[in-house]
């Protein structure tokens, strides 16, 4: 019986092994970017303090700027001056107010590109003041603030495999300035990263290798694990791309990620040792096109209004029917109810009261 029921338990883990990813579709996809080719890259979101219907999809344009689009995928703002991720944060003190703050990785010029966002119209305006220049040639980057401290980070992720967190604060003109405060090292090169305010980790993507998670404060010391891997006993297919994290109470959600090899993505648990979830694909459906070869990715579990009710996932589209690469809008129930079992769905998550 022992061994039956071995045989059993195996043939039950080759099934879940195999078992084909789950297919949702977009409902919105926003305006192509300005520039061809590989040009689309990484998106944020940002949530409109009032109005989440307002709320708008930041997406970098690696050839040429960034841009703001309404939730509806109309551009309303262009930003020139080429940037390759882009992160933000909200309730960062600037010259005496609480702003929300966007930082981008501006590869060409070496620096971190930094904006504040006008509520009022959800454009960008820029924050920075001295050039803020990290030494390594970075590449990825994402934010992090610190439940513990209150401090902002900008953490930048590089070719040459370097990681640095720089701590942003007002310059005393009401300006951002930045220092450097940790760096780590990965064999290859590194990009897509995203931090978890909560539970104060970073998760950072090796291209080549899979997903490292490791202590987010800057004075953390221990050594990174590998939560999953490309390749054989992976899930993953090189190379990783995009980090984004699904928040609901209690410290539990989802850790997503962008497998670019196998145009799929890939859920783990938030919690503990971030278990498989789930794989999925963005198909064709509804007169948008699918989605491939993505680059960035980023959710919120926040409703946003009548188009997103229960929260939005966006994905750069590495091959758009109708025109340059743009990024891709897919409502998270979608998401949630694809898969074996549901998603959990916690529309009422607000990122601006993460203390
Ligand atoms: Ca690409
Ligand atoms: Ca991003
Ligand atoms: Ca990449
Ligand atoms: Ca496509």
């Amino acid at each position: 019986m022992k061994g039956a029921a071995f045989v059993i338990a195996l043939l039950a883990a080759c099934l879940q092994q195999a078992s084909p990813p789950a297919k949702v579709s977009a409902t919105v996809e926003t305006d192509p970017v300005p520039n061809d080719g590989d040009a689309a890259d990484d998106p944020a979101i940002w949530v409109h303090p009032d109005d989440p219907s307002r709320s708008t999809v930041i997406g970098t344009d690696k050839q040429g700027g960034l841009a703001v689009y309404a939730l509806d995928g109309k551009e309303i703002q262009y930003l020139k001056g080429a940037v390759n991720n882009v992160d933000l944060r909200y309730g960062f003190r600037l010259g005496g107010k609480s702003v929300d703050l966007v930082t981008a990785t501006d590869v060409r010029n070496g620096r971190i590109a930094v904006y504040r966002v006008d509520p009022s119209t959800g454009k960008l305006e820029p924050a920075a003041g001295r050039e803020i220049r990290p030494s390594v040639p970075i590449y990825g980057s994402c934010m992090y603030r610190s439940a513990k401290s209150g401090r902002y980070f900008a953490i930048v992720a590089s070719y040459s495999g370097d990681v640095e967190w720089w701590e942003l604060f007002d310059d005393g003109r009401g300006k951002v300035e930045g220092r450097r405060v940790r760096a780590e090292k990965f064999p290859s090169t590194v990009e897509g990263c995203v931090a978890d305010d909560e539970l104060g980790f970073l998760y950072v993507g090796e291209e080549s290798a899979g997903i490292w998670k490791f202590g987010a404060e800057p004075d953390d010391r221990a050594r990174p694990v590998l939560v999953d891997r490309t390749g054989e006993g992976g899930r993953l297919t090189a190379d990783v791309e995009g980090l984004a994290l699904y928040c609901a109470p209690g410290g539990t959600g989802y850790l997503l990620a962008s497998s670019q090899g196998n145009d799929s993505f890939v859920a783990y648990r938030r919690e503990g040792k971030n278990e498989y979830v789930m794989t999925f694909k963005i198909e064709a459906g509804g007169g948008v096109d699918g989605v491939g070869d993505t680059d960035g990715i980023e959710v919120v579990s926040t409703g946003l209004g009548e188009r997103f009710p229960k929260g939005l996932f966006v994905a750069q589209d590495g091959d758009n029917d109708r025109g340059n690469q743009n990024f891709k809008l897919v409502p998270w129930e979608r998401i949630a109810g694809a898969g074996e079992r549901p998603l959990k769905v916690e529309p009422g998550w607000n990122p601006r009261k993460v203390r």
